[in-house]
């Protein structure tokens, strides 16, 4: 048979590669060495360098310059320096330096995909139609928001000099996305490449530097964990944002914790895949490989877990097992590879080894028949694994619950929807769900009911600068891209002149409980003492001991319950059983707040005497603080059916929806200044947007809370939505902090108690909102409402679904 014949029976694909002289050239310019990029140019490598290799054949392509702390301080001073200039540029001129960086993304748009194709491994067709249009798409986009900033941000700046680390799997997308919103907003950058894959970075400094960016808006150290450590720690630092593992997430969380640094974290996922009988299965299996295999599964919101109905598991799992056998691992750069080299040596190890335990595990480990022998030969010089199914997994086994990072996918099956959502919710990790069903009405419970910052229906992996990314639980909080992400790297105008709030005293020696008294007690002189309001109910303090609550001359006016640990736990889940309250629409909470405002009013006077009597403020104030509080009732009663998401604009013909979602429970420590005004400028939105709350009320003036049971209880206010833990706020803020069914702390105290919020929210990864011991003017409309309130007290899901065929 001749040879035309012959391929045409076999129909082998032939090689096609990609042309990669033009990279080599680069390479050869430098020297093949790097050194950080500083003020708008190229320091000289000194001796301390590491190798950056060829993950497919393990070919040196660069030495590059690890940073010291003399690198990572030149570098924000440079930062530091330009940001003056930068901030005060019009946005029309910033959006010019964006459109401008866009351009050359797109001008040399082959040599960037080649590029990281040669450093991470990753097979030419994605970086070529996927990783390098996004990152073009993401300066064009955010070109727009920094002409816009002003118009739809109003009453915000820029955070300052931001320091941003990034991880290897998607090198230049991850910078992308957070150099681009960061200089739309004004800000300076310092960023760190990740250890294996540096060069797109490098050779986008070069393209900043021709696109004529000032010197110092973006900076560039290059290095592994100490470096990163070092930029961290940088004082400079206005924000950090880092993108990398939960583990590394958390040590940041408590670096920065009390500097008065933003932060952001994106972070691990174990995202589940959800194949309902409903679904349309061819397409779901070139779902799943899109999950799974793009970028060799090394994708933080991979499609992992496969969670297929019973009903259609063997055909399923016989469609992609034929599915597998066609999937191509071999040369990055050759245009028919499917699946590249993982980035490098240690990741392979660490796959093998998690499939290893896998397999110890009992779990059946399934590879395409190719994958044998003769594949490991012909691989044996770069880091190739081959795409891997296992079926037979235990939900609680490790192989479902830890993140693989790799082309392994983990198949478990289940019997109805309630059975899936709870299968998918039963991970650490909150990042990414994909649903694959054409029942819509299935699909969008799923989406509602799944506990994950994105969710794609009928698809998966699709990305967008319009649209937010990021997680929930421990896979991070905050969000890169859209509207929401511009937010992270801006912070209210007033915030730069907020001043510090005076040293509190500390509470008064707790004493044991002689007798109970109800709300509104203490007025005629009684020590009797106040209860704690949980579920619903009045209850005693579980440490059997209460504290004085002193009017400004010293003297008694009663005693408050001194919380402790337990009472917080009973008030967390007294919080956690008050489910209904967050499902409840946007128009029944509203009927609930309007309700509480109308009968507090009812008791303005009474409210007001409190307040003077505790505060001596005088009756005058003491009567406005009552009726900003009413106001500020009616305001978010006004907003409860209002912040109701948006509809993004990616490019395809998609729907991208953007719903902002409650936390559920937040633990919320209030101000010891105006105690009604403070407390309810926070507990209103929070429960406005369907948040269940567990509040430490003013320490030192607890009564203006605590006079509130009688109008919870008479206002429709569900039992537990509201749960009031009276005591000492630092130590009862650190509780919240550390409880791992809380999901977000929100702190007004002193500048320690903010950093001991920070840190103890490290463990189960809360976001947290502090003050870091400044003062705000609860009265001022412009600080103490308003939407930065209602987005702290939200995370947004964005739910991607095709629209139109
Ligand atoms: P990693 O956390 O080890 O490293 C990420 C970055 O942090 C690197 O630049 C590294 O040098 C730096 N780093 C390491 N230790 C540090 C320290 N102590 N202080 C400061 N910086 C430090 O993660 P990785 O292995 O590079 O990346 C894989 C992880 O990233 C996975 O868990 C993946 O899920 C996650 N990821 C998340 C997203 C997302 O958007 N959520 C995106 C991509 C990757």
């Amino acid at each position: 048979m001749n040879k035309i014949v012959t391929i045409l029976d076999s129909m082998d694909y032939g090689p096609s590669p990609e042309e990669d002289g033009h990279v080599r050239a680069w390479l050869k310019r430098h020297g093949g060495r790097f050194g950080q990029f500083v003020g708008g140019r190229f320091t000289k490598p000194g001796e301390q360098t590491f190798a950056v290799r060829n993950p497919a054949d393990g070919e040196l392509l660069a030495e590059v310059a690890e940073a010291d702390e003399k690198d990572v301080d030149a570098a924000v001073k440079s930062a530091m320096s330009a940001f003056r200039s930068w901030s005060a540029l019009p946005g029309t001129e910033r959006s010019r330096h964006l459109y401008a960086i866009a351009r050359q993304v797109q001008k040399h748009a082959r040599f960037l995909a080649v590029l990281e194709t040669l450093d991470n491994g990753k097979p030419i067709r994605e970086t070529r139609d996927i990783d390098v249009p996004l990152v073009a798409r993401h300066f064009y986009h955010h070109a727009g928001w920094a002409e816009l900033r002003d118009d739809a941000f109003p009453g915000h700046g820029p955070a300052g000099v931001c320091g941003q680390i990034i991880p290897w799997n998607f090198p230049l997308l991850m910078l992308a996305w957070k150099v681009a919103p960061a200089l739309a907003a004004g800000c300076t950058v310092v960023l760190k490449s990740a250890e294996h894959t540096p060069l797109t970075a490098l050779a986008f400094a070069e393209l900043c530097a021709e696109a004529g960016l000032p010197a110092g808006v973006f900076n560039l150290v290059n290095g592994g964990g100490t470096t990163g450590a070092l930029v961290a720690g940088h004082p400079g630092l206005a924000k950090l944002a880092f993108t990398g593992s939960t583990e590394v997430g958390r040590l940041l969380r408590r670096q920065t914790a009390g500097t008065g640094k933003k932060l952001t974290l994106e972070l691990g996922g174990k995202s589940p895949f959800i194949v309902f009988d409903t679904a349309d299965i061819d397409a779901a299996i070139e779902g799943v490989v899109d999950a799974i295999w793009f970028n060799q599964g090394e994708v933080c919101c991979a499609g992992s877990r496969a969670l297929v109905q019973e009903g259609i598991a063997d055909r399923f799992h016989a469609k992609l097992r034929a599915r597998m056998e066609t999937l191509r691992v071999g040369s990055p750069l050759d245009k028919s590879t499917d699946i590249g080299a993982v980035v490098a040596p240690v990741q392979i190890a660490s796959i093998r080894a998690k499939v290893e335990a896998g397999m110890a595990e009992g779990a059946a480990l399934w590879q395409p028949s190719w994958a044998g022998e003769d594949f490991a030969r012909a691989t044996e010089k770069g880091c190739f694994f081959p795409p891997s199914l296992f079926t037979g997994v235990s939900p609680a086994s490790a192989l479902a619950q830890e993140e693989i990072f790799g082309p392994v996918l983990v198949s478990m099956t289940f019997r109805t929807p309630g059975e899936a959502i709870a299968l998918a919710n039963n991970s650490r990790y909150g990042l990414a769900a994909s649903i694959w069903s054409q029942n819509l009405d299935v699909a969008f419970d799923a989406a509602r009911k799944l506990k994950a910052g994105v969710v794609w229906i009928n698809s998966t992996n699709l990305f967008d600068a319009a649209v937010g990314f990021g997680g929930a639980k421990e896979s991070g909080f905050g969000r890169e891209g859209g509207r929401e992400g511009m937010l992270e790297y801006l912070v209210p105008a007033w915030e730069r002149k907020a001043r510090a709030l005076p040293a509190g005293k500390g509470l008064p020696a707790p004493v044991p409980v002689e007798g109970d008294a109800g709300p509104g007690a203490g007025g005629g002189g009684l020590d009797r003492t106040v209860k704690l309001y949980v579920g619903g109910r009045q209850v005693r303090p579980d440490s059997g001991y209460s504290y004085p609550v002193l009017d400004p001359k010293g003297r008694l006016i009663t005693e408050a319950g001194y919380g402790n640990r337990k009472d917080i736990r009973n008030a967390v889940e007294a919080a956690r059983k008050a489910e209904g309250w967050s499902d409840m629409t946007g128009h029944a909470r509203a009927q609930v707040l309007w309700f509480l405002a109308e009968n507090l009013e009812l008791r303005s006077a009474e409210f007001a005497a409190r307040i003077d009597r505790m505060t001596g403020v005088g009756s005058k104030q003491a009567a406005r603080e009552v009726a900003a509080s009413v106001g500020r009732l009616v305001h978010y009663a006004a907003w409860a059916d209002k912040y109701d998401g948006r509809v993004r604009a990616p490019q395809g013909r998609m729907l991208a929806l953007a719903l902002p979602e409650p936390f559920e429970v937040i633990g919320i420590s209030c101000p010891d200044e105006t105690p009604l005004l403070g407390f309810v400028s926070l507990v209103a939105p929070a429960i406005a947007m369907g948040n269940r709350v567990v509040v430490t009320p003013s320490q030192h003036h607890p009564l203006a809370a605590c006079d509130l049971y009688q109008v919870l209880d008479t206002s429709d206010v569900p039992d537990g939505v509201v749960n009031i833990v009276t005591g000492d706020r630092d130590q009862l803020a650190a509780v919240m902090a550390k409880h791992d069914d809380v999901a977000a702390c929100w702190y007004v105290g002193s500048a320690e108690g903010s950093a001991t919020v920070e840190r103890d929210s490290a463990g189960n990864l809360k976001a947290t909102w502090v003050n870091h011991g400044k003062a705000r003017d609860w009265f001022d409309p412009a600080q103490g409402q308003g939407e930065e309130f209602l987005f702290r007290a939200t995370r947004i899901k964005s739910i991607w679904t095709p629209f139109g065929v």
